[in-house]
C-alpha cells in the first residue's frame, strides 16, 4: 500500500491511465513507435534502452506492465525478467517478453524465469494493445482487492492492521535517523449518544465527515486510519510532539465547527485528541500509539473535546514524583491491594439505572465497576453518569450498559500504591479500579486515600514518639497538589 493518507476509491473503473507501463528495448525506432501506440491508448508510458536502465526505472517507481525486448546490451530480458522477480516490489509487475523466438523451449524458459506472456516480432499494434487490455481486467480486480483488504468500507481510510504496517516502518526509519515520528489518537466523544438520538445511519455519515475532516488537515506524508469504531490514529512523520499538537487543535476545532448535514438538520460532534511523540524508551511502535491512547484517556477524562499530550502528563508528575518521594515513608512498600476498598458486591451491565441508583443510595459510594455476564470488567458507572441520565421515567429501565463509562483506568492489585497516587493527583478522575489478572477486586478512589491516610495517622498517634510522629506528618502532609488535579467527574 501507498505511504501516506490511505484513502482510496472503489467507485470509479480504472482506465488506462491508472496503468504505467515500462517499455526496454535497445532499438530506439521501435520504442518510439511502441510508446506512440501505448500513449495514444491512453497508457502511461516510459521506455529504456536496456535491462539496467530498466532496473532504476523500477526501483524509481513501480510499473504494472514491463514490456521488455529479450537481446539487449548488459542486462537481457531473460536476466532483466529475473531480477524483477527478485525485487521487493509494492505489487505485482506483468512481464511480456517481445521476441522473435518462438519456440517452445524459448517459451517455457520464459516462462519459468518469470514472464507472463509474449509478442512476436514484428509487433501488432492490435495484439499489443487486446493483450495490455485482457490483462487489466485482472488488475483492476486485484486493485480492488488489496483495497478492500487495507481500508475500512465506511471511510475509504487504512484500516488498523494496513496503519500498523505503514507506521512499523515509519517507527524504523525514525529511529535510523533520528528523526521524530509523532502519533495522534483521536476518539468522538459520547458518539453512542449521536447513534441514540439521530439514529445509526446518521453516526456512520458523521463518521464520514469526521474522516474527511482528519484526511483534509493531513499531509501526504501523513498517515491515519480508523482505528476502530469512532477512533482514529494519525501518523505524523518528522512531526515533534508540539507540532502534532497544534495539528490536533487545529482539528479538533475545526471538527467541532463542522456541521453535519442529517435530514433537514445538522448535527455536531466533537473529539477528544491524545498526542504522543516517539520517545528514546519507546521500544516498539504499539508503545508509540499507546502512548497517544494514555493522552486521549486523560483528554476524555478531563471533560473531551480536546487536545491533551502525553508530555504534559509526564510534566505533571514530575513535581508529584518528588513530592511523592518525601512521602516514601507514608508509600513504602505498600500495594494497591493494602489500599483499595475491596469489592463485595458489583453492578452487572444488564442492571437496569433504577437498581444502579438504589445500589449507590444503599452503599454511599461515588462510582463502581461494572461487570460482564462473564465477571469480567465491562466498565465503570458513577453516581454522575447515573444523574445524567435521570431526563425521563423511562430511562430508569435502561440497562447500564447504555450509559456506563467503558474505558476504564485499571491497576493490578501488585502495583505501589505511589504509582496510584500519582496518577489521581495529575488527572482529573476520582478513582481507579484494581484488578486481580484482569478481573475487578476493588477500587481506589480519592475517599479511599484519604481514608487510608487517616488511619495512617491514627496508627502513628498510638505509636511511641509523638514527636517524631509529628514531624513525619508535617513532611507527609500534601503540597496543594497541581494544576492538572481535577475537581472530579
Ligand atoms: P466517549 O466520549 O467516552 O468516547 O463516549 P462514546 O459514546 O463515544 O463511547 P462508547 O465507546 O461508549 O461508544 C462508542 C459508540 O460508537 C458506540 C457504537 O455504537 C458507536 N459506533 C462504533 N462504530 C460505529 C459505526 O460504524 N457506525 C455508527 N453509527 N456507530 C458506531
Ligand atoms: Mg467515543
Ligand atoms: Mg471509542
Amino acid at each position: 500500500m501507498p505511504a501516506g493518507h490511505g484513502i482510496r476509491t472503489f467507485g470509479r473503473s480504472m482506465t488506462p491511465a491508472d496503468y504505467k507501463v515500462l517499455l526496454v528495448d535497445d532499438d530506439p525506432a521501435l520504442l518510439r513507435l511502441l510508446s506512440r501506440w501505448l500513449a495514444g491508448a491512453g497508457y502511461s508510458v516510459r521506455t529504456a534502452a536496456d535491462g539496467r536502465k530498466a532496473l532504476d526505472a523500477i526501483e524509481l517507481e513501480c510499473p504494472d506492465f514491463l514490456i521488455t525486448d529479450w537481446m539487449m546490451p548488459h542486462v537481457d530480458g531473460m536476466e532483466l525478467c529475473g531480477k524483477v522477480r527478485e525485487m521487493l516490489l509494492p505489487h505485482y509487475v506483468y512481464i511480456v517478453f517481445l521476441t522473435v523466438k518462438t519456440g517452445a523451449a524459448e517459451m517455457i524458459a520464459g516462462l519459468e524465469n518469470g514472464a507472463d506472456d509474449f509478442l512476436t516480432k514484428p509487433v501488432s499494434k492490435g495484439e499489443l494493445l487486446a493483450r495490455l487490455k485482457s490483462r487489466s481486467r485482472v488488475l483492476e480486480l486485484e486493485r480492488r482487492l488489496s483495497l478492500m483488504a487495507h481500508t475500512d468500507s465506511l471511510t475509504g481510510l487504512l484500516t488498523q492492521r494496513s496503519f500498523y504496517e505503514s507506521l512499523e516502518k515509519e517507527w524504523r526509519r525514525s529511529r535510523r535517523s533520528r528523526l521524530p515520528l509523532s502519533c495522534v489518537m483521536m476518539d468522538l466523544d459520547f458518539f453512542k449518544q449521536v447513534n441514540d438520538v439521530h439514529g445509526h445511519p446518521a453516526g456512520d455519515s458523521a463518521l464520514k465527515f469526521a474522516a474527511e475532516l482528519l484526511m483534509d488537515n493531513c499531509r501526504v506524508s501523513d498517515t491515519i486510519c480508523r482505528y476502530g469504531g469512532e477512533e482514529f490514529c494519525v501518523m505524523l512523520p518528522e512531526t515533534r510532539e508540539n507540532g502534532a499538537a497544534v495539528w490536533a487543535e487545529r482539528a479538533r476545532s475545526r471538527l467541532a465547527a463542522l456541521r453535519i448535514p442529517v435530514g433537514i438538520n445538522y448535527l455536531n460532534v466533537t473529539g477528544s485528541f491524545g498526542v504522543a511523540q516517539c520517545r528514546d524508551d519507546t521500544q516498539t511502535s504499539e508503545e508509540l500509539v499507546d502512548l497517544a491512547d494514555q493522552a486521549l484517556l486523560c483528554a476524555k477524562r478531563m471533560g473531551r473535546d480536546r487536545v491533551v499530550c502525553y508530555t504534559a502528563l509526564a510534566d505533571a508528575a514530575e513535581p508529584q514524583l518528588s513530592c511523592s518521594a518525601r512521602h516514601g515513608a507514608i508509600f513504602a512498600g505498600k500495594l494497591a491491594r493494602d489500599v483499595m476498598a475491596p469489592l463485595t458486591v458489583c453492578l452487572r451491565e444488564d442492571d437496569t439505572i433504577e437498581e444502579a441508583a438504589g445500589f449507590f443510595l444503599q452503599f454511599g459510594i461515588p462510582a463502581t465497576p461494572v461487570l460482564d455476564a462473564d465477571g469480567a470488567l465491562a466498565g465503570l458507572i458513577s453516581e454522575k453518569d447515573l444523574m445524567a441520565t435521570m431526563v425521563s421515567p423511562e430511562c430508569r429501565q435502561r440497562p447500564l450498559s447504555s450509559t456506563m463509562c467503558s474505558k476504564v483506568i485499571c491497576y493490578e492489585e501488585v502495583t505501589p500504591v505511589r504509582v496510584i497516587h500519582e496518577f489521581l493527583c495529575r488527572v482529573s478522575i476520582r478513582g481507579v479500579v484494581i484488578t486481580n489478572q484482569g478481573r475487578p477486586t476493588g477500587m481506589i478512589t480519592h475517599g479511599s486515600l484519604l481514608r487510608w491516610f487517616h488511619d495512617w495517622i491514627g496508627d502513628k498517634r498510638l505509636m511511641p514518639g509523638p514527636q517524631t510522629a509529628h514531624s513525619d506528618l508535617q513532611t507527609a502532609l500534601p503540597s496543594g497538589g497541581n494544576a492538572t488535579v481535577a475537581s472530579g467527574e
